[in-house]
């Protein structure tokens, strides 16, 4: 049975016209671009189209896009960089729903004597831009905002925010792994120093991802070892997957268009069918300020998991609002820090859809999902369907 995939944010399906890009440089063209000799020479110039399609779809300069494994290295590597060409300054500035690709290195920096500073976020998951204000210290080495959240698509003020951090003199990385592709993003305009993002979240393979550093930004290697990517990431370069990825980001570009009109158009059908057919149910997020393809949707009283089972019966795909990596059933980070009622984050769950997403694909989630609702409800010991409902919801 084809999967009902609408778990796009935890990753997506290559793009067909990729894979046939990719496919010769997993055969006959195996050599190494660093070689003298041409066989492998030959490969170099592919790599220049990759890292000329990323920076086009980025309007930044090739010289400012670094190749590397994933985006969980994107991010680890900018923070590791503001922090090693600052000796002198300890302290950090991030958001306390950020990926754990970041959160967990500022957890790590922390019991290594940094200072953190966690930005929280109100019921919608939106920041407060006079407390990051107040934040800035000047001992501070970066700050790292997410440009949208992988949870609930909650998009951050990100060019406000290097508005405030800009004029302060201090470095700025966003984790934008989940807004490239979905929103137009240009570095002519957007004066962040460091930009994660990541090739499985936007139709390239698993396993690559590029981090933008502006030029003229001090810049600290992670991996040391060869003169790869100008000497600031060492390992042969994952040139099949490197040249997937430039293909994606430039389809990336061409596609926000249909992101953010046939995408979220079934997005927003999948909402409202949900909403009218489930009671006591609540979107979790900022609804004027939202990915186009995601929707995360909690309701109350039963469990995201057992949702996710009984979904699974019909091939649906989606993920629920747990820490799951944690094998605990508490819910995520990010729902606890939106203060999302605990009877309601519980049974939250996240739908995120794509350009390959169908309007049958929809309507068989508005059919089947609401019966299973009303069986887990049924069997749960709290079935107070008098409660008021939160004065957030639709
Ligand atoms: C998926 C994701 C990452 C991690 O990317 P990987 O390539 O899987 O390491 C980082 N940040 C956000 C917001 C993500 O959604």
């Amino acid at each position: 049975m084809q999967p009902i995939y609408l778990d796009n944010n935890a990753t997506t399906r290559t793009a067909p016209e990729v894979l046939e890009e990719m496919l010769p440089f997993l055969g006959e063209l195996y050599g190494n671009p660093s070689s003298m000799h041409s066989f492998g020479g030959q490969v170099g110039k592919y790599l220049d189209t990759a890292r000329e399609r990323a920076a086009q779809t980025l309007g930044c300069h090739p010289q400012e896009i670094i190749f590397t494994s994933c985006g969980s290295e994107s991010d680890n590597t900018a923070i590791h960089s503001a922090l090693a060409s600052q000796p002198e300054k300890r302290h950090l500035v991030t958001t306390r729903v950020e990926h754990p690709a970041v959160l967990s290195v500022a957890k790590h920096l922390e019991e290594n004597g940094f200072d953190v500073t966690y930005l929280g976020v109100d019921s919608k998951g939106r920041l407060d831009l006079d407390e990051l204000r107040d934040s800035l210290r000047k001992d501070t080495a970066l700050v790292s905002v997410m440009t949208a959240n992988n949870e609930t698509g909650t998009i951050f003020p990100i060019h406000e925010v290097a508005e405030i951090v800009k004029e302060k003199g201090i470095l700025l990385h966003t984790d934008a792994v989940q807004a490239v592709g979905k929103l137009p993003l240009n570095m002519a305009d957007l004066p962040v120093d460091f930009l994660a993002l990541s090739g499985h979240k936007l139709h390239a393979p698993k396993g690559v991802g590029v981090l933008y550093v502006r030029k003229g930004t001090r810049f600290r290697p992670f991996l040391i070892g060869g003169h790869q990517e100008r000497g600031r990431r060492a390992g042969t370069e994952n040139i099949a997957s490197i040249v997937g990825l430039g293909k994606a980001l430039e389809m990336a570009g061409q596609n926000i268009a249909e992101e953010n009109t046939r995408v979220k158009a079934l997005r927003d059908r999948l909402q409202d069918g949900l909403l009218k057919a489930i009671d006591l149910s609540i979107v979790n997020g900022d609804e004027d300020s939202r990915l186009p393809n995601t929707l995360s949707i909690a309701f109350k009283h039963i469990e995201g998991e057992a949702i996710l089972l009984l979904m699974d019966q019909y091939a649906i795909c989606a993920s629920s609002g747990s820490a799951c990596t944690s094998g605990s059933l508490e819910p995520s980070h990010v729902l606890r820090a939106m203060g999302v009622p605990f009877t309601y984050a519980h049974g939250s769950v996240r739908f995120s859809l794509s350009r390959y997403t169908t309007d049958e694909e929809i309507d068989t989630v508005i059919d089947k999902l609401p019966p299973i609702v009303e069986r887990l409800r049924a069997m749960s010991p709290f079935r107070d369907t008098d409660a008021e409902k939160p004065a957030c919801t639709c």
